[in-house]
């Protein structure tokens, strides 16, 4: 039932994530009003605005925020700033946080939005620029009530500053104090929370750390490696350290490097910070090709990047026992059914990297109730409730007798349905 397509979706991870919900729906035998509900989405704003470069020439951008579903609260879901985003993408980023909300018991229903550009060919105070313009442009389809951003692939704390500050800027100024949880992953001094930063990394880790428990296995001395050094990747690293794990590669849009004896996750952000954020050229690894990335001899695969990274392709090369989704969509389903073949366990993007949206619940609540939450509040109770999703979903494969993913969507989608039959479709 894909919709939208005339032909295939650049990036492919609109189909993937209609085909995981089709199959899903299928076992779970979904409603099929509801289903079709699902299989589309609620609003799609797309917006051109024009932002004043540094040379005082002009370029008209163009932004996305794809609302897919609400029924349980207000829309919820980041921002990127990607070449590769368009409207497919927005769709299926969209559609993977109505899930992601879910499956967390979080009052969040799921958005997904962004600007196609390459960020870094702007410089700082152009960013700015065209974060406040997209901003303004979006108006009011935003809001802390109805639809709320956050970061994403290349948007941080200080995009998410400057597009709080020019929503409030719009309001009255005696109210404009109210409004501070229009986006969350805000700087700490500006209403963010503590810990947001590495809630998506730490979350990674405490659901590989599930998955270990319930093979009995342990994490310590296991290897592993991780595509993406940005905020996901960096901290998971930095946990998964903790944990005595070791990192043996790394990818980024800059290189892949190597070393058998492990890579050290604090040494290695120290030198990317030098480098422009990029890992290539570390000293104390080699360089190996890109390719050769996915087929490494590793216990553990945590791909931290962007979407179809594993595919019908290079599924069969993965040595790794177990894959932690730590980016949106990373794998196919052509990848995913070669990998189940093979025995190997997917922890899914919508359980595994759940930590950065309950985070972002955690700052929304801080900010609607005025508090100031503490680090190892915010930790512990992360902690807590990534532990009861994996149980949920762990129950679910049970019953159902299918894969993680599956039994997360049918997790997922059984709240979002039981939503729905008590309230009926309006009108
Ligand atoms: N961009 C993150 C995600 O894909 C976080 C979303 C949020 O915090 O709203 O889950």
């Amino acid at each position: 039932m894909l919709k939208y397509m005339a032909e295939k979706s650049k990036t492919g991870m609109y189909e993937s994530v209609m085909k995981q919900f089709e199959k899903a729906a299928d076992i779970m035998n979904l409603d099929s009003n509801i289903r079709k509900i699902l299989s589309n989405t609620n609003n799609e704003i797309v917006v051109h605005f024009p932002v004043k470069m540094d040379n005082g020439s002009v370029e008209v951008f163009t932004g996305y925020r794809v609302q897919h579903n609400n029924a349980l609260g207000p829309y919820k879901g980041g921002l990127r700033y990607h070449p590769t985003v368009d409207i497919d993408d927005a769709r299926a980023l969209a559609i993977w946080m109505t899930w992601k909300t879910s499956l967390a018991g979080l009052p969040y229903g799921g958005g997904k939005g962004g600007i196609q550009l390459d960020p870094v060919k702007y410089s700082a105070s152009e960013l700015e620029r065209i974060t406040r313009r997209f901003t303004f442009a979006l108006g009011g389809n935003i809001g802390p009530e109805y639809d709320i951003p956050a970061p994403d692939v290349n948007t941080n704390a200080q995009i998410m500053a400057w597009m709080a500050d020019t929503y409030m800027s719009t309001k009255d100024s005696d109210s404009r104090s109210k409004y501070a949880h229009v986006v969350t992953g805000k700087p700490i001094n500006s209403g963010g929370l503590e810990g947001r930063d590495r809630a998506t990394g730490f979350g990674v880790v405490t659901t590989l750390q599930s998955w270990a428990d319930w093979k009995n296995e342990t994490l310590e001395g296991k290897s592993y490696i991780v595509q993406g050094f940005g905020n996901v990747g960096q901290w998971t690293a930095h946990f998964m350290k903790e944990k005595g794990a070791k990192m043996v590669a790394v990818q980024d849009h800059t290189g892949t490097i190597y070393n058998e004896n492990g890579i050290d996750p604090i040494e290695l952000l120290e030198y990317a910070k030098g480098n422009k954020g990029g890992v290539a050229g570390y000293p104390k690894a080699e360089a190996i090709d890109n390719d050769k990335f996915f087929a490494l001899q590793c216990d553990i695969c945590i791909p931290a990047a962007l979407g179809s990274q594993i595919t019908g392709a290079n599924a069969n090369d993965i040595k790794a026992k177990v894959i932690a989704e730590g980016a949106n969509g990373p794998t196919t389903p052509e990848g995913e059914e070669i990998l189940l073949k093979k025995g190997v366990s997917i922890i899914p993007d919508i359980l595994c990297n759940s930590g950065g949206v309950i985070g972002s619940y955690y700052e929304w609540l801080q900010n609607r109730n005025g508090e100031i939450w503490q680090m190892d509040d915010v930790i512990g109770k992360l902690e807590r409730k990534l532990i009861n999703s994996f149980g949920k979903v762990v129950v679910a494969a049970a019953e159902y007798k299918v894969d993680l993913r599956t039994a997360a969507y049918i997790v997922a989608i059984r709240r979002i349905e039981l939503t729905y039959r008590e309230r009926g479709v309006f009108p």
